[in-house]
């Protein structure tokens, strides 16, 4: 019998799938549903990487998980799923751990969709199809603004009338699975700085950064919306509210068309007018490509002096996500503008993409670690039912 338990990420049109062992950080198998609609396309590989064979109805997110789960089914014909565990971008105030789906948790989920109207309907549908596919298998969501549950109210709150935050207009904070992973791994690696004053980057096509107190969240970048603070690929970040007034009354935008300019159109792809992916911006020889990877470098470097103010100082900073994985030139720039608190980047640790890439007499450590949500999902998942003793 191959137990196990599988990770959904779902997206507007994608499907990430992960399908983990009992115990291991391995999974055994993952992989994304893309374009699901007429279109569809499904990749999965296996542990050594080899593509798995994989068709089926891809014209919807219930035909894609059973897609998915055919595949896996022809590879491991004694398959038992113990668990289903979902990434949920919002799980509102109370949340500050996974929880396991029943019909309740499904409504007062779908009460907070107004709070992430582009991404919450789209993780609840892919709940709702998993529990249609798998009626007996227990299904565990996990929050991205979990994480963030421990701010304190100054942090989490905006200096409007107190009405407003007490319906749920307060900065939740996101990518919050990112971080929870970080923290452990770094409390893994490095104990001392664990202990300590630490923010984290995550810089991919969203980006956020998150200021850590002893492995707890304190503050993060992000706030009522995945769109607040660092700009994205295709997200403003912050934004004085002032420009969407300007919007609405000067050139008559609906609210739609605001939305559709603030989530798809800014950040990296509106400033370069080329691409939202760092790569494409990194190899191109443009005057705008080339001010958007600065703009990108100075909100960084911005966000991280006042993440630093609210913890008193910085121990360690690290990086991860896409760009902060992978990109040397940026997390260079960034590290070079920070040297007045003590961060002093190794050119040779950085090109090597090492895991500290800062100077032995460094007084504040830089490092990279690559993150893993899908194996945070995996642990809850694991924990809900009993396989290992808690989550993350
Ligand atoms: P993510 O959303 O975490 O998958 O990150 C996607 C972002 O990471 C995109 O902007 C990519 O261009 C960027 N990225 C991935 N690999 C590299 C690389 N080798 N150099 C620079 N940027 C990269």
């Amino acid at each position: 019998m191959t137990r196990a338990v599988l990770t959904l990420n779902a997206g507007s049109s994608s499907l990430k799938v992960a399908l983990f062992p009992e115990t291991g950080d391995m999974p055994l198998a993952s992989g994304l549903a893309d374009r699901i609609g007429p279109d569809g396309v499904l990749k999965l590989k296996d542990a050594q990487g080899v593509a798995l064979a994989s068709t089926g109805d891809l014209t919807t997110h219930e035909g894609a998980i059973t897609a998915v789960m055919d595949c896996f089914r022809a590879h491991w014909p004694d398959l038992d799923l113990c668990a289903i565990g979902h990434r949920v971008v919002h799980g509102g105030a109370h949340h500050a751990k996974p929880a396991i789906v029943d019909e309740h948790l499904l409504a007062e989920l779908e009460r907070l969709t107004p709070f992430a109207p582009l991404h919450q309907p789209h993780n609840l549908a892919g709940i709702r199809a998993a529990m249609a596919a798998f009626p007996g298998v227990p299904q565990v969501a996990c929050f991205d603004t979990a994480f963030h549950r421990t701010n304190p109210w100054v942090s989490d709150s905006f200096a409007l009338p107190r009405a407003l935050y007490d319906e749920g207009v307060r900065r939740y904070g996101f990518h919050g699975l990112s971080y929870g992973y970080i923290a452990g791994e770094l409390a893994r690696r490095a104990p001392h700085l664990a202990e300590g004053r630490v923010i984290v980057a995550h810089l991919g096509n969203g980006a956020s950064m998150c200021a850590l107190q002893n492995g707890r969240s304190m503050a993060s970048t992000m706030g009522f919306t995945a769109l607040d603070g660092l700009p994205m690929g295709t997200r403003c970040g912050q934004v004085d509210p002032g420009v969407l007034l300007y919007l609405m009354d000067q050139k008559g935008m609906t609210a739609a068309q605001i939305s559709d300019l603030l989530y798809r159109q800014s950040g990296l792809l509106g400033l370069s007018g080329l691409s939202n992916d760092m790569r494409t911006l990194e190899a191109a020889n443009t005057p705008e490509a080339a001010q958007a990877i600065e703009h990108f470098v100075f909100r960084c470097q911005r966000e991280v002096g006042g993440l630093a103010a609210v913890l008193g100082g910085i121990d360690a900073l690290i990086f991860c996500g896409g760009i902060g994985e992978n990109s040397r030139a940026v997390r260079a720039r960034i590290c070079e503008r920070l040297g007045w608190m003590g961060i002093d980047i190794d050119y040779g640790r950085n090109a090597a993409n090492d895991p500290v890439i800062s100077t032995d007499l460094a007084r504040t450590t830089v490092m990279v670690i690559p993150t893993n949500e899908e194996l945070v999902i995996a642990r809850a998942a694991r924990a809900a039912v009993g396989l290992m003793e808690d989550a993350a």
